[in-house]
């Protein structure tokens, strides 16, 4: 099935201090379209300019700047105009992706996770409500279907593992040509309801923050890929069949430059793999956005070469992004002048979006062809191992060479060490393909608990009640947001458990690490004993509470 990118432009409220700002609003939606006006005092823009109006269209404008207005698109009518069609194909096994762009603030995290308050449930909730909604209600016996679901984050080009407990290393990026780009021994956790996805979800947010927190992060700086993969079996007149598909559901980093952002210091360092995944895509979509609108005999078709590999958001967005899956992309903007150069630039990306193809196809008996070609592989690379080619059994793996014979005709050697490492990669993928439902089940238990006592470690805790995002706990002791990113929007706690809780610098082994630079590596230790907790400031380090820097130890009632 071919079919365009989707794009949707979605246009937040004025928020509160813009409001009292008396800011001047400079976007108009009408029908489809987006219509900016110069900002009237700017000065950059030449007075005929000024009175023109740059107007752009999409498949959907949503007016989301006033909740009293009659024409106020809230979180329903998304889900609705972009939510319940995306489902319907996934069913019928196709993959698909939703992805949100535009600056800090825009309202990317709103649209896609959204907030706790009633009806203001984002997409990706909403989503996975409908789709366990869905399976629940299937009348057929012989139909049965699993659900599994994973959660990423890429910040500075390396991927971070939202699910699992070990939040420490990088995963690796891989590339197989029977699988396409994938994350290695990424978790993939097996559900069966939509409050597990909910609990997941919500421990997968704590585990941003904390990271942020601990690394030194800026929140508006990673992007999060959410995937929920779908897998259809049906027993039909004595024949199985299995149908895979997956929704890929991004929030992306916010698009605004980092020298508008402040960013100094070790960020700015950082700025450039921070931003390569967004420079990367912005390439991307061009590429992609050039190669689909000219003529297929043109030589621009043929020459186009899409830079998927040189972002690893974009390597793993890659089937989305032009290739099997039905993708929508929701830009985000602000309504005021102060944002205009931001706003003009997401729209002009969004509207490059509009061109891209994309070619999905229905994931029929997936599994069963990967494992037959991994399978097909492995024999192919074992005889390539022992055949005699041109090997010294006196060299390394690294010297030894074997030819190859590649798809276009061409010899090539390669090192049996890559033979090697190839081999091992095949056996590992097969070996996941093969995993049974309970196996899968046993080992999400195991990270489950895993993870919980890794939050609990840390003296997070999660309200099972209230699952999008974190609560205070008000019966424990805690502190907030220690976190020095001025854009960390969600709420953060460390609870003091009862005992010790020890606080230093990143290169401590304290419980609370924090990462400004006076914070020494042996800081301060907190003690709750019989509802009393004292905080101890330890030799040379500057603890203050309501403004007074203390000496030694301080206590408080916490009752
Ligand atoms: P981003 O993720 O793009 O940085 P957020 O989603 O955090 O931005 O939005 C910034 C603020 O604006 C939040 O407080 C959010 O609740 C509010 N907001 C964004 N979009 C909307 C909307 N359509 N309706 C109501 N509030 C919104
Ligand atoms: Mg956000």
């Amino acid at each position: 099935m071919n079919g365009r990118v989707v794009v949707a432009v979605r246009v937040r409220p004025i928020n509160s201090k813009e409001r009292e700002a008396d800011a001047e609003s400079v976007i108009q939606i009408d029908g489809n379209q987006i219509l900016v006006s110069s900002p009237k005092d700017s000065k950059s823009t030449r007075r005929k300019d000024a009175a023109e109006k740059k107007i752009f269209a999409f498949d959907h404008a949503y007016d989301s700047t006033n909740a009293d207005s009659m024409a106020y698109a809230g979180q329903e009518r998304l889900y609705l105009d972009l939510g319940v069609g995306l489902l319907e194909k996934t069913f019928a096994g196709y993959n698909s992706c939703i992805f949100a762009y535009g600056q800090t603030g825009s309202g990317k995290s709103y649209t896609m996770t959204g907030t706790n308050a009633p009806g203001d449930q984002g997409i990706i909730p909403t989503i996975c409500a409908q789709l366990f909604a869905r399976i629940a209600e299937e009348p057929s016996a012989a139909m049965s279907c699993s659900v599994e679901v994973s959660y990423l984050e890429i910040y500075a080009e390396k991927v971070r593992d939202l699910l699992s407990s070990n939040n420490k290393f990088h995963l690796r990026v891989r590339e197989h040509p029977v699988t396409g780009p994938y994350v290695e021994d990424l978790v993939r956790l097996a559900t069966s309801n939509y409050a597990q996805v909910q609990q997941l979800l919500s421990e997968g947010n704590a585990r941003r923050s904390v990271a942020r927190t601990n690394m030194n992060e800026a929140s508006s700086r990673s992007h999060a890929v959410f995937s929920l993969i779908l897998t259809q079996r049906q027993h039909l007149a004595g024949l199985d069949t299995e149908k895979v598909s997956k929704i890929s559901l991004v929030d992306l980093a916010g698009s605004e430059s980092v020298a508008k952002s402040g960013a100094t210091g070790v960020r700015l360092k950082e700025g450039a793999e921070i931003n390569r995944s967004l420079s990367t895509l912005g390439r991307v979509i061009s590429a992609l956005a050039e190669r689909d609108s000219s003529s297929p005999q043109s030589a621009m078709v043929r020459k186009t070469v899409v830079p998927y590999r040189d972002s690893v958001l974009t390597w793993l967005l890659k089937d989305s992004l032009g290739g099997n899956s039905l993708t929508t992309m929701i830009a985000t903007i602000s309504p005021v002048a102060t944002n205009y150069e931001e706003t003009l630039s997401t729209l002009r990306y969004a509207d490059s979006a509009k061109r891209i193809q994309n070619h999905a196809m229905i994931n029929e008996d997936h599994n069963l062809k990967m494992i037959k070609e991994l399978q097909a592989e492995l024999t192919f690379l074992r005889a390539k191992m022992t055949s005699t080619g041109i090997s010294n059994p006196t060299s390394s793996l690294d010297d030894q060479c074997v030819p190859i014979i590649a798809p276009d005709g061409s010899t090539q050697y390669i090192s049996k060490q890559e033979i090697a490492d190839r081999m091992e990669q095949n056996s590992k993928l097969m070996q996941e393909m093969n995993l049974t439902w309970e196996q899968k089940l046993a080992t999400t238990k195991r990270v489950q608990l895993e993870r919980e006592q890794a939050l609990a470690d840390l003296g997070i805790q999660i309200d099972n009640l209230n699952p999008i995002g974190l609560t205070t706990p008000r019966k424990i002791p805690h502190l907030i947001n220690l976190s020095e990113d001025p854009l960390l929007d969600e709420l953060l706690i460390y609870t003091l458990k009862p005992g010790i809780t020890r606080c230093g610098n990143l290169a401590s082994s304290a419980e609370i690490k924090l990462s400004a630079p006076s914070v020494l590596k042996d800081h301060c230790v907190f003690r709750n004993v019989d509802g009393i907790v004292t905080i101890e400031s330890l030799p040379e380090a500057v603890v203050v509470v309501n403004g007074q820097r203390i000496q030694k130890v301080v206590a408080f009632n916490y009752e």
